[in-house]
């Protein structure tokens, strides 16, 4: 199969969606592959390196007029709708559902697209597991920065001191986020508390942190009952399919320390506090309240290089099987992938997709 990696468009988005490492996987299973000249540049894959594993550089336009599958990071927007070819296969990150125009030049042009975000196994979603780890590590990694004196916060360090108390770290949601966030606040030696409403999720992470973190069900009472001593609050709640619920008030906030720090990972699904609005890694936070407010909605951008290296060993085998066999028989031969098709031959294939564009399924 030809494949084509084009560079990303969105504004700071330095991922991409192929490694040289990929490539060379494409090339030695008999593919040839296409990379946009500077794909990789910005996060240190140079061009030498995509060609020596050998990749052909070209520009946007010839990678989409000779590639029968695109492989990207983000979601088509208007400006490259234009260089797709009908039946192209399309193997990206999506998020149709809050995209109809997207949906729609997809239908039209009876592309087959696969979203990373919808690929299902049993145990979970592969290929967004990578960057929810990463968000929820940068989680208390901001939080360290921005609880310092010099960015308005009240001045703690995390781990403490010898003979002074250690920051308390409250986390919302104890799934893939809540537990990354954890694992980096409990290596620098804070004292975290987990919270979450699902008591055998709970149980698993009191055996696998052997008790250094305190669990705790997610009750309104549990969580206010926190609020006045704890220094860094992190929102990592996720109730799939459903709008994300609000677990602090701008009233429960009061209760709260000035400088005190609140992260909301979970902003990309509405936010999990009410004073919650998305911010860009370019103005991260505000203040509500005397509380600072760390609210992007694309934390992984900011390490572009460990997401690029996360994201694509989570899609390399899926894009293999692709262009092996094709996106029928691929989807067909796999269950997991079959659950990422959204779109095919002008069909939206994603219940969930088809349910929030009220269009057909
Ligand atoms: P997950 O499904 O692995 O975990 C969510 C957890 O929330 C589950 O354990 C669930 O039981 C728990 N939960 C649900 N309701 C709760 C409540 N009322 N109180 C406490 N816990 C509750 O999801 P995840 O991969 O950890 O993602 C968490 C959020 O982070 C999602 O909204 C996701 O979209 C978001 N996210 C954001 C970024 C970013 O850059 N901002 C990056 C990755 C993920």
């Amino acid at each position: 199969m030809i494949i084509g990696c084009p560079k990303e468009v969105k504004v700071q988005e330095y991922r991409v969606g192929l490694t040289p490492a990929n490539v060379l996987a494409y090339v030695e299973a008999g593919h040839t592959v296409y990379i946009e000249h500077d794909a990789g540049t910005e996060i240190g894959f140079s061009d030498a390196e995509y060609q020596a594993a050998g990749a052909t550089l070209t520009d946007k336009a010839t990678l989409f007029a000779k590639s029968e599958m695109i492989i990207k990071v983000k979601e088509p927007i208007e400006s490259e709708y234009h260089y797709f070819r009908e039946n192209q296969i399309l193997y990206t990150y999506l998020h149709l559902a809050a995209d109809k125009p997207l949906t729609e030049m997809l239908l039209a042009k009876k592309i087959q697209a696969i979203a990373y975000e919808t690929i299902k196994t049993p145990t979970g979603l592969p290929c967004l597991a990578p960057m929810s780890s990463i968000a929820g590590r940068l989680a208390t990694l901001e939080a360290a920065k921005y609880i310092q004196k010099t960015f308005g916060g009240k001045g703690v360090l995390l781990s403490g001191t010898a003979g002074t108390p250690k920051a308390k770290v409250v986390i919302l949601g104890g799934g893939v986020v809540g537990l990354n966030a954890a694992q980096i606040a409990m290596g620098i030696g804070a004292d975290v508390t987990i919270l979450d409403i699902n008591a055998a999720r709970l149980a698993y992470i009191d055996q696998i942190f052997a008790m250094k973190i305190k669990t705790l069900t997610s009750s309104r009472g549990n969580i206010l009952h926190l609020l006045p001593d704890a220094d860094v609050v992190i929102g990592a709640v996720l109730i799939p399919g459903a709008k994300t619920p609000h677990l602090l008030t701008r009233e429960d906030l009061k209760l709260m320390k000035k400088g005190s720090i609140l992260v909301d990972v979970a902003i990309d699904q509405g936010g999990c506090f009410e004073t919650s609005k998305a911010t860009t890694h370019v103005d991260p936070i505000y203040e509500v309240e005397g509380i600072i407010h760390y609210c992007v909605a694309n934390m992984p951008g900011c390490v572009a290089r460990t997401s690029t290296l996360g994201l694509t060993d989570s899609t390399l085998q899926y894009g293999l099987d692709i262009a092996k066999l094709g996106v029928t028989k691929a989807c067909l031969a796999d269950p997991a992938l079959l659950q990422g098709l959204n779109t095919y031959a002008g069909h939206c294939t994603f219940k969930g997709v088809a349910d929030a564009l009220d269009i057909e399924y």
